[in-house]
């Protein structure tokens, strides 16, 4: 019997997408447009799975799962939502209403695919009636999937003109908010079903569109300069229908690791074909952003090389951005190439966290050595896993079915040295046998529970007894989960995987400030140090920015402590969003933010940071009455060795010249003294 699923979505279209790639699984899927219409539903079939979107035309998401729950049912749930979710909301779906997976649009329908059968997966769930086991999705798909771009794209000239109406009337009637309301509706659909088919411009620019729209009805007002923003966004969307999503080409070439180059010139494309064949790299080529973004979603790629200058209309480093909004990539490591080697140039790229900057023309070496920077970098944030067995044969068998998983498996065969071993490598997940020669999996387990730094680690026992009295055992030592001997390569990989997930969420939440979004003072101190010695150990400089509003108090005492609040909320918006991945922002106290920038010096970031404070002065804030208002910071900077290599010395270093920008007049950045 085969698996059925409820597709509660408004959008019809994004509806029979979603709906096209489970059933080329061969999944049954049962579709509701509102939530009355998927409550009837469900009063008459049961299916196994709901995917609900967060806002439906007559109720918000996450209200219908909460009748749904209170109605008794437990019924898996995948939460699609438009717009990220802040941590309370998710935290919410995730503890309370038990929602098995928070999923941002766009989607890619593949990667959801396999989302889906995840959750089924774990639920226990066998859904394969006539489709045949195999990797990937049914060839069908493709076919269909082309039909129903090419009805999208047919319709998309209209729904976008629905939505220039919408905000016409809006416009020109101020006071009701309705209107303005109808306009965001059409927006916020087009945001998620847009970027989905594949038309990313369209979707994002939508998605321009109603955060507009959503800050004008949270202000009571959109003045003139956001109209101006929204209308250009709406001509942009329009420009994006003209991209073409193309289908892609799959390399028979079996490499090492996959980088896609994103080059407009098709001669570059060819030398980069080369470079890659002889350093065993396997490359794709993409003319346009669009295609890069096609090719990203429907297949592995464990790099990106960008040019800086696209086609007219492109934009490289939003696209080197909108690739790691995709599932499984927020990691994915982009270099920026480009023959305009000026400092203004690179200082963008670092801006817009890539990971290096490539001269061009590009020699084959340099192309290896990137390619191999890039590589490495993926590897230090893949989750690393422990297994300790006595039996060398499985653990081999285990490092062999989850290396597959894009995770980093290490294994031990001597319990004693489990210890060094975590000392050594910190890993992110442990897998413990059972019964092991000198300690048993139960007393190690023990052991590790024991010491401080290990009391959150996730740990899955192996084990070849049943009986619940092992069981028990295991869990009363502190284990998380079990497996039974002889593994399932699918069940350890699905549950080691959904564990890893769930530990991420923990820990973010635990090491995030609320408000701002960055890293609290707690996980600063833990993770700051760290990065301090990792410089000391590998002799490479290290940098450190102290920035402090500037005159706060009297924003606070002017507007209110809420509207201070949204200062520090933006600001804390504006610094994760720049920078590279691997740089640590923080909230250091109350309106103080610590940035830490690994393998940079003072010199390198004094420009990275003026640049920031320049785009944080011009952001306007309102006060309650609707007055715009601006804010700005002073940033003192040290960096290792010059100023001491150890954390305190540097945040010494750089407390005493953010004290000397104040004084100096403040909105300023202060390297000296
Ligand atoms: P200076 O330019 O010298 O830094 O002036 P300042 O007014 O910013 O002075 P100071 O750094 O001493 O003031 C910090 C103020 O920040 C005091 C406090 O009311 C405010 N503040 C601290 N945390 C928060 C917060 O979470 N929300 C809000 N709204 N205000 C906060
Ligand atoms: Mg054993
Ligand atoms: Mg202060
Ligand atoms: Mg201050």
């Amino acid at each position: 019997m085969s698996a059925t699923i409820l597709l509660v979505d408004g959008d019809f279209r994004f509806r029979a997408l979603v709906a096209a790639v489970l059933r080329a699984q061969g999944f049954e899927v049962l579709e509701a447009g509102s939530g009355k219409e998927a409550t009837s539903t469900i009063g008459v079939d049961v299916p196994d799975l709901v995917i609900v979107d967060g806002a439906l035309p007559d109720t918000d998401g996450l209200g219908w799962i909460s009748l749904l729950r209170s109605r008794g049912s437990d019924v898996a749930v995948i939460f699609v939502s438009a717009s990220s979710r802040d941590p309370l909301s998710h935290r919410h779906l995730i503890e309370e209403l038990k929602v098995a997976s928070v999923v941002t649009k766009p989607i890619a329908p593949a990667h959801f695919a396999e989302l889906v059968e995840m959750v089924l997966g774990s639920a226990g769930m066998d859904r394969r009636s006539q489709v045949e086991v195999g990797e990937g999705v049914a060839p069908d798909f493709e076919k269909e999937l082309k039909r129903l771009r090419r009805a999208f794209r047919e319709e998309l000239p209209s729904r976008l003109r629905e939505l220039g109406d919408a905000l016409v009337a809006a416009r020109k009637d101020p006071a009701a908010s309705e209107k303005l309301g109808a306009a965001r509706e059409i927006a916020h659909r087009l945001r998620g079903t847009a970027g989905s088919y594949g038309f990313l411009q369209v979707g994002e620019e939508a998605g321009r569109i109603e955060d507009r729209i959503v800050q004008g009805l949270e202000e009571g007002r959109m003045d003139e300069g956001a109209w101006r923003e929204t209308m250009q966004a709406l001509e942009q969307a329009e420009r994006g229908i003209g991209a073409n999503p193309h289908s892609i080409q799959q390399s028979p070439y079996n490499a090492l690791a996959r980088v896609l180059v994103v080059d407009d010139d098709l001669n570059f494309l060819n030398l980069v074909r080369e470079m890659g064949r002889a350093s065993l790299v396997d490359v794709i080529g993409a003319p346009t952003a669009t295609e890069a973004l096609e090719v990203a979603q429907s297949s592995r790629v464990d790099a990106v090389i960008i040019d800086a200058h696209l086609a007219a209309g492109e934009d490289a480093f939003a696209l080197g951005r909108a690739l790691r909004t995709f599932p499984g990539k927020s990691t994915l490591p982009f270099a920026i190439a480009s023959v305009d080697l000026g400092v203004e140039n690179r200082v963008a790229a670092a801006h817009s966290g890539a990971s290096i900057f490539l001269p061009k023309p590009l020699s084959g070496q340099r192309f290896e050595a990137a390619v191999r920077h890039m590589l490495a970098e993926r590897q230090r944030s893949l989750p690393r896993i422990l297994v300790v067995d006595d039996d060398p044969d499985f653990a081999r068998q285990v490092v062999a079915v989850l290396g597959e998983e894009r995770m980093v498996v290490t294994s031990i065969v001597d319990v004693a040295n489990l210890l060094e071993a975590l000392a050594k490598e910190p890993p992110d997940l442990l897998l413990l046998d059972m019964e092991m020669p000198g300690m048993s999996g139960v007393d190690a387990c023990r052991l590790v529970r024991m010491t401080p730094d290990w009391q959150d680690i996730p740990i899955l026992f192996l084990t070849a007894h049943t009986g619940v009295d092992a069981r028990i055992a295991a869990f009363e030592a502190g284990a998380d989960d079990y497996l039974s001997k002889p593994v399932v390569p699918q069940e350890i990989r699905t549950r080691v995987r959904l564990r890893l997930e769930r530990n991420r969420l923990l820990r973010e939440r635990s090491d995030r400030d609320a408000l701002t979004g960055l890293l609290n003072r707690r996980a600063l101190f833990e993770v700051f140090p760290a990065r301090c010695a990792e410089a000391r150990r590998h002799d490479r400089p290290i940098s450190v920015g102290l920035l402090d509003l500037d005159y706060f108090k009297e924003v606070n005492d002017a507007h209110g402590h809420l509207v201070g609040d949204q200062v520090l909320m933006r600001l804390g918006r504006l610094l994760s969003a720049r920078f590279r991945t691997e740089d640590l922002r923080g909230r250091w106290g109350g309106e103080e933010f610590l940035v830490v920038f690994p393998g940079e010096t003072p010199g390198t970031i004094r420009g990275v940071l003026e640049r920031v404070l320049v785009e944080f002065a011009e952001m306007p804030f309102y006060d309650e009455r609707g007055e715009v208002f601006h804010c700005s910071f002073s940033v003192g900077i040290a960096g290792a060795p010059e100023d001491g290599s150890s954390p305190e010395s540097l945040i010494q270093a750089a407390d005493r010249r953010l004290y000397i920008a104040k004084r100096g007049g403040r909105a300023r950045v202060e390297s000296e003294g």
